[in-house]
């Protein structure tokens, strides 16, 4: 079985790629890959986004419209068709077969406040992307609760035959169950928390002879996002932003919140910071040497800024991959002492940043090893990449 995520309007780069790492993350186990039973096909967005980006949010409204209710006209947000003939569209330019779920990942608001939605054919989805600081405190990384809402819509694209039906069986009362209704949009928390399906639910998948594989594995996957969306609750609060910029004619780390402090590091060690940055689901210690090649794009990135001239030809040199190699070199054969091992880059960056921080508690910031995986728990929402600017 094979879905298609696109990533629609307003959805920014960064919440994309955490999303696909995350969900091809969950094809492994214990650093080995499965056999996947269920494969994701990622689209990027092709277009220009311009300045639609500034299309703002109501923060305030936190209720969900009704089908059957009438949408107030002043509402700004975009009719669900929209959103269904956008899925139809990428549809056919990609060539995506007639029976392939789409799930439209967009950041354009929807008339009726609801957090995604699904056409009759069952096979064309969107999730809205923004927002879920509504729901979610600051701790929980947003890209959490929407990839809930992807594996749910498999499993409710794979519950009905239509919509209306669909509609007419979503829980009014909350349940915590996935088919709850969430008129309050805050309820959000209670099913993403509970994260189960209640046993109505569960029958119409057996009614319909849903893959017990695919099942068992959605929800396993479900088990990982509910896990991510409570350890952040016992993070701290006063989290601040952090921001990749663009000074000094290098690419460099700032903490606007925190006195505009720069994060001064060496270059490999960016790269390692900057790698966690972009897998929010964490990667395994013995993993790493699998990136290899990102961590040398990455590398690159830091390395042509600050040697323009070595770098022209815009090849890495020996020494520069030598001391990527360095890193991953975990399970290489090679041993590797010292702080440039991936160790010990890791136990400097994190030394750093204590310095830079007084030494408050800065967890969030911090490549942290949690069951042999390395991870930054910072909200992703709060890094911010300013250097294409
Ligand atoms: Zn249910």
């Amino acid at each position: 079985m094979r879905v298609t995520i696109a990533q629609g309007r307003l959805v920014s780069d960064q919440v994309f790629e955490g999303i696909k790492n995350f969900l091809l993350g969950t094809i492994e186990t214990k650093g080995k890959r499965i056999k996947p039973v269920l494969t994701f096909n990622f689209i990027n967005n092709q277009e220009d986004q311009g300045e639609e980006y500034d299309v703002q949010l109501i923060d305030e409204e936190i209720r969900k419209i009704r089908l059957e209710e009438k949408v107030d006209k002043s509402n700004t947000g975009k009719e669900f068709d929209y959103f269904f003939s956008r899925g139809q569209d990428i549809r056919q330019t990609h060539s995506i077969p007639n029976n392939e779920l789409i799930v439209l990942l967009t950041g354009e608001r929807n008339n009726r406040n609801f957090l995604g939605y699904i056409d009759d054919s069952m096979l064309n989805s969107f999730v809205y992307t923004n927002g879920w600081n509504r729901i979610y405190s600051n701790n929980v990384d947003s890209i959490f609760p929407i990839i809930y809402e992807i594996y749910c819509w498999i499993l409710r694209a794979n519950m009905f035959d239509n919509s209306t039906e669909l509609y007419q069986s979503v829980h009014k009362d909350n349940e915590g169950c996935a088919m709850d209704f969430c008129e309050d949009l805050r309820d959000h928390k209670q099913k993403s928390r509970s994260n189960d399906i209640c046993e109505i639910c569960n029958d119409f998948l057996i009614k319909r002879a849903f893959r017990e594989d695919i099942k068992q594995y959605i929800y396993n996957s479900l088990d990982k996002v509910r896990h991510s969306i409570l350890r952040r609750n016992n993070g701290r609060t006063d989290v601040t932003n952090i921001e990749l910029k663009y000074v000094d004619g290098t690419r460099q780390f700032i903490v606007p919140g925190y006195n505009d402090q720069i994060i001064k590091l060496e270059p490999q060690w960016k790269t390692i910071y900057y790698f966690f940055l972009i897998h929010p689901e964490g990667i395994g210690n013995k993993d790493v040497v699998n990136y290899r090649n990102e961590l040398y794009r990455i590398y690159k990135i830091f390395s042509v800024r600050e040697r323009e001239e070595i770098n022209e030809d815009d090849e890495l040199k020996e020494f520069e991959i030598e001391s990527i190699n360095r890193l991953v070199a975990y399970n290489q054969g090679k041993v590797y002492t010292g702080k440039n091992n991936l160790s010990g880059a890791i136990t400097s960056v994190n030394g750093i940043l204590k310095t830079i921080f007084n030494n408050h508690i800065i967890d969030d910031y911090l490549i942290k090893n949690r069951k042999g995986k390395y991870v930054i728990s910072l909200n992703r929402d709060f890094f911010i990449d300013n250097t294409n600017v």
